[in-house]
């Protein structure tokens, strides 16, 4: 309870930052501090998709670029390599012109790919690799459902800790 009250002070100041930082800066926290987000922009280096431009069909509207969460100025691009687009096809969904702005294959350029299609393969993507694992038997853990409510009670009560003869309090079957 002691180490809880020390620093709540620190935490509630944290919030109240990143709070008021948000107000000026659009996704602040993702942008610019949320670790799994910069582990997202790593892999979206590799990904095999990419937005891409049409300069010959653009009109300069800036429609995309205002549309995008993460302010990345798509209309100056011929293609989007960023670490911090996350492929959502906000832009491309609103770009008034056919054709000038889509997403695409890496390897199949000019093919573009259809909002609702997109969609349709990460669902399947996502049931066929949940699938997969269960039936190659990696979806189950080893862990047993007594460990579990044991693991969450610690978390609830940190006094309840270990010593050096092993968990106190430690519920029986
Ligand atoms: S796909 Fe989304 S994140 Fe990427 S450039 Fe377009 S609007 Fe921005
Ligand atoms: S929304 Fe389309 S037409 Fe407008 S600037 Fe972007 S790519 Fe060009």
């Amino acid at each position: 309870m002691k180490n809880v009250c020390t620093h709540a002070p620190w935490g509630i100041r944290n919030y109240i930052q990143i709070g008021v930082l948000a107000v000026f800066y659009r996704n602040f926290w993702c942008r610019y501090f949320c670790p799994y987000g910069a582990l997202m922009g790593l892999l979206a280096l590799l990904s095999p998709l990419i937005v891409r431009r049409k300069p010959s069909d653009c009109i300069e509207c800036g429609n995309c670029s205002a549309a995008c969460p993460h302010r990345i100025s798509v209309n100056q691009q011929i293609s989007v390599i960023s670490p911090e687009c996350s492929g959502c096809m906000d832009c491309t969904v609103v770009c008034p012109v056919p054709g000038a702005l889509h997403m695409e294959a890496r390897l199949s350029a000019n093919r573009a790919l259809k909002p609702a299609n997109m969609g349709t393969a990460i669902i399947l993507l996502f049931v066929g690799l949940v699938y997969l694992a269960q039936i190659t038997g990696h979806w189950q853990s080893h862990l047993t459902e007594r460990d579990f409510r044991f693991g969450l009670m610690m978390m609830e009560v940190p006094s309840m800790n270990f010593d050096k003869t092993g968990p106190k309090n430690r519920p029986t079957r």
